[in-house]
C-alpha cells in the first residue's frame, strides 16, 4: 500500500473496502446499505479476504459487487443464498459470512431457506434489503408489501405481509434487528454487531425503492419527517446522489411517505429497552404494530451466543 494513504490497523486503505461503481438507480437505499457495510468492516479492521459475501437474485443481490472488492463472493440462484452459504460455512470455518438478500429473494421464493438458516443457527450476518417490491422486474408486490398498498400502476395489494423479523425471532435466531437504509448512525453499529456475532444474525433493513415503490414515479416524491421532541423537519432525502445522514435519538418516530401516500412509521427503540428477552421482543413488536409502528434497533440478542 502507498505509504501516504491512510490505512487501518490491519494495513488496508478505505478503497480496499469498496467495490465497483453501483449500477443501481440513483438514490436507491441499497447503496446506503453498501456504504454502511463498508464502514462497519473498516471500523472493525476486518481484512477483506476474511469475508465471504453471498447473495441471491434481485436489485439487493447485485450489491455485493459494490463493497469489499477483495473479499470472496458468490451470486447464487434466486432464494438459495442460505443453502450455498451454509455449504461454504461447513467447508471453511475461518471466514466471516455475509449474506445479502432482498424481500423477493428471502420472503417469497427463498422463505424456506431463510427460515431454516435461522432455525439452524448458521453463523452468518444475514441482511435483507427490504423495499416491499420486485424492483428488478419493474414493480410487482413482494411478500413483504403492506396490505392495501398501491402499485405504480394503481393495483391494490390484498395480501398480508410476511414479517421476516417475527419469523427470525420465532425460529431461534440469536441476533435480530431492524433498521432503515437512511439511518447510518443506527445501521453501522447493527452491522458491526452482526459481523461479530457467533450465530445466526439477521437484520431487516427497510430500504425504499425510489423507482417502483414511489407514487409519482419521481425520485423526489418521498418525504421524510424527522421528529425530535417538538421539532419536526421534512427532508426530501431521495435526491439522486444525496447522502442521507440522520441521527435522530432513541425513542424518536420517523415517518416515511410511501408510494400510495401512506406513512411508514418507524419507532427507534429506547435506550432502556432490554434486548435479551426473546418473548418480550415479540410482544413489544406486536404492541407497536397495533399502533401502526415498526420498531427499529437491536430487538433481540441471545446473551449466551
Ligand atoms: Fe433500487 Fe428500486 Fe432501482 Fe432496484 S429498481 S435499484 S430497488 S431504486
Amino acid at each position: 500500500h502507498h505509504p501516504t494513504l491512510h490505512t487501518n490497523q490491519v494495513g488496508y486503505t478505505r478503497r480496499d473496502y469498496e467495490g465497483r461503481i453501483s449500477t443501481l438507480c440513483a438514490g436507491c437505499g441499497h447503496d446506503s446499505i453498501s456504504a454502511a457495510i463498508i464502514q462497519a468492516c473498516w471500523d472493525l479492521n476486518i481484512e477483506p479476504h476474511r469475508v465471504a459475501k453471498l447473495s441471491g437474485i434481485g436489485c439487493s443481490s447485485k450489491t455485493p459487487d459494490y463493497f469489499l472488492g477483495a473479499s470472496h463472493g458468490f451470486n447464487t440462484v434466486h432464494g438459495r443464498m442460505p443453502s450455498v452459504l451454509t455449504g461454504a460455512n461447513l467447508a471453511n470455518r475461518e471466514l466471516l459470512y455475509l449474506g445479502v438478500s432482498g424481500d423477493g429473494d428471502s420472503a417469497s421464493i427463498g422463505l424456506g431457506q431463510f427460515a431454516n438458516a435461522m432455525r439452524r443457527g448458521v453463523r452468518m450476518a444475514y441482511i435483507v434489503e427490504n423495499n416491499g417490491v420486485y424492483g428488478l422486474t419493474k414493480g410487482q408486490f413482494s411478500a413483504t408489501a403492506d396490505r392495501g398498498s398501491k402499485s405504480k400502476k394503481g393495483v391494490v395489494n390484498s395480501e398480508s405481509p410476511v414479517d421476516l423479523v417475527g419469523i427470525a425471532l420465532q425460529l431461534g435466531a440469536t441476533y435480530v434487528a431492524r433498521s432503515f437504509s437512511g439511518d447510518k448512525a443506527q445501521l453501522v453499529p447493527l452491522i458491526k454487531g452482526a459481523m461479530e456475532h457467533g450465530g445466526a444474525a439477521f437484520i431487516d433493513v427497510i430500504s425504499p425503492c425510489v423507482t417502483f415503490n414511489n407514487h409519482s414515479g419521481s425520485t423526489k416524491s418521498y418525504d421524510y419527517v424527522r421528529q425530535h421532541n417538538e421539532a419536526v423537519s421534512r427532508i426530501d432525502f431521495m435526491e439522486p446522489g444525496q447522502e442521507i445522514t440522520t441521527d435522530y435519538p432513541p425513542g424518536a418516530l420517523v415517518e416515511v411517505e410511501q408510494h400510495d401516500g401512506s406513512l411508514l412509521r418507524l419507532r427507534k427503540l429506547h435506550t432502556d429497552y432490554d434486548p435479551t428477552d426473546r418473548y418480550a421482543a415479540m410482544s413489544y413488536m406486536q404492541t407497536h404494530a397495533a399502533l401502526g409502528e415498526i420498531l427499529t434497533g437491536l430487538l433481540y440478542i441471545d446473551p449466551l451466543a
